[in-house]
């Protein structure tokens, strides 16, 4: 487990699921039982030669494979009408999340929408201009982030050009949103699990 993941990992902390966590070993000898007080990512188990991991691991949250989100405005997150229907909880999760999230929109009126919609708090910035490319735009966002990589970065558009220029340019995560708009399905998220240690006998 690298040093990064390990940083997530006290943001975990934070997440309600945590909070019930699975005590299914408590029937288990004590004295036995080391709990080693570790999540691991997935399936990414660290090395350790006098202990060994049972396959009892519960899943006790998730964390985002990113650490800035970047929003297309229309059809991607509304219809011209209405929020789609996930727009607004996803935004309050990663806003809740530390998640850093901005919005970039040739709709020149994406700040009057953004507050009409009450969605204007969520963002760190609204950007809204057709002088430059959305690829420019976001290149620019990210100088103000030297410690997070592009990887750690998802774009979400409904338009495969904007997203071609930006996957072609940079290792930017880019997501195509279809006609119905941004769900849920579409954040890109990990489970996190919790596996308990016994010593070997
Ligand atoms: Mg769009």
């Amino acid at each position: 487990m690298n040093l990064s993941s390990l940083n997530n990992l006290s943001n975990l902390n934070n997440l309600s699921s945590l909070n019930n966590l699975n005590t299914q070993n408590t029937q288990l000898n004590p004295t036995n039982l080391i709990n080693l007080n570790n999540l691991y990512i997935n399936n990414e188990i660290k090395e350790n030669n006098i202990l060994r991991t049972l396959d009892n691991k519960t899943k006790v949250g998730f964390e985002f494979e990113f650490k800035i989100a970047i929003f297309d405005l229309d059809q991607t997150l509304w219809n011209g009408e209405n929020l789609y229907k996930d727009s607004l909880n996803i935004l309050k999760t990663l806003y809740r999340h530390d998640i850093k999230i901005y919005l970039v929109s040739f709709n020149l009126e994406a700040d009057k929408i953004c507050k009409l919609l009450n969605i204007e708090k969520y963002f760190d910035e609204i950007y809204f201009t057709r002088e430059k490319t959305k690829l420019q735009i976001i290149k620019e966002i990210i100088l103000d982030y030297p410690d997070i990589k592009e990887k750690e970065v998802v774009f979400f558009d409904d338009l495969a050009h904007n997203l071609y220029e930006v996957n072609i340019n940079s290792n930017i995560q880019t997501i195509k949103i279809d006609n119905d708009g941004i769900d849920w399905t579409y954040i890109p998220i990990k489970y996190v699990y919790r596996f308990y240690h016994y010593l070997y006998d």
